[in-house]
């Protein structure tokens, strides 16, 4: 990663245009640590080390995707029925944002507190590396792939549907002060088998009402 960081510098301080050694340079996040800024290409920058130390630490630019026109319409809707019904079905074409869409509505529904943490059902584990690179890059948001729970830090989980039995979601349960994300994940996954039971209209965007 950090070699792709220097091919693209060109071998110059991205912030000062002064000459940068592949060995030496500094790999700036762009969007601080501290703030949720990931370790992706997209997010860091090469940099002087004169210009990384008095930098250092806050945002210089926020590298998360910009929602699309159809995301920023349909994000309102979707938000509203999911607090009234629980259950939202949006149909998109392939290549239409569906992730970064999904994580939109994550984000949203956090900062008004209605939700704490993501979790995706994707069919193949090629889809849950998939997600997980992709909202990670896009949207700054951290699924831990393949996992029951997250770590510290981490915004919630991708897994396959195969991976959720009543054994892995049991041994989770039994830990000590957990059960709080125990009773989280099966109200999930009541809501997945759900989500799979309601028709999907192709190209509609479910709206309230
Ligand atoms: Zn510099």
């Amino acid at each position: 990663m950090r070699e792709q960081v220097f091919l693209r510098s060109g071998g110059r301080c991205e912030r000062c245009s002064q000459e940068i050694d592949i060995d030496t340079f500094h790999a700036a996040h762009l969007r601080a640590h501290r703030n949720g800024g990931p370790l992706v290409v997209e997010n860091l920058a090469a940099w002087c080390a004169r210009c990384n130390l008095t930098t250092g630490g806050v945002d210089v630019a926020d590298t998360r995707v910009f929602p699309r026109q159809w995301q920023w319409r349909a994000l309102e809707g979707v938000v509203e029925r999911i607090r009234r019904s629980q259950v939202a079905t949006v149909a998109a074409a392939p290549g239409a944002g569906k992730t970064v869409f999904a994580s939109l509505v994550f984000e949203d529904m956090r900062a008004s507190g209605f939700v704490d943490r993501m979790v995706v059902f994707a069919p193949r584990r090629t889809l849950v590396q998939q997600w997980h690179e992709s909202v990670l890059r896009c949207r700054h948001v951290e699924l831990h792939p393949g996992g029951e729970v997250e770590r510290r830090g981490q915004d919630g989980v991708v897994v396959t549907y195969q991976s959720l039995n009543v054994q892995t979601v049991g041994v989770h349960g039994n830990r000590p002060n957990c059960n709080a994300r125990y009773s989280c994940l099966t109200r999930f996954i009541k809501s997945a088998s759900r989500l799979r039971l309601e028709r999907v209209r192709p190209g509609r965007v479910t709206s309230p009402n």
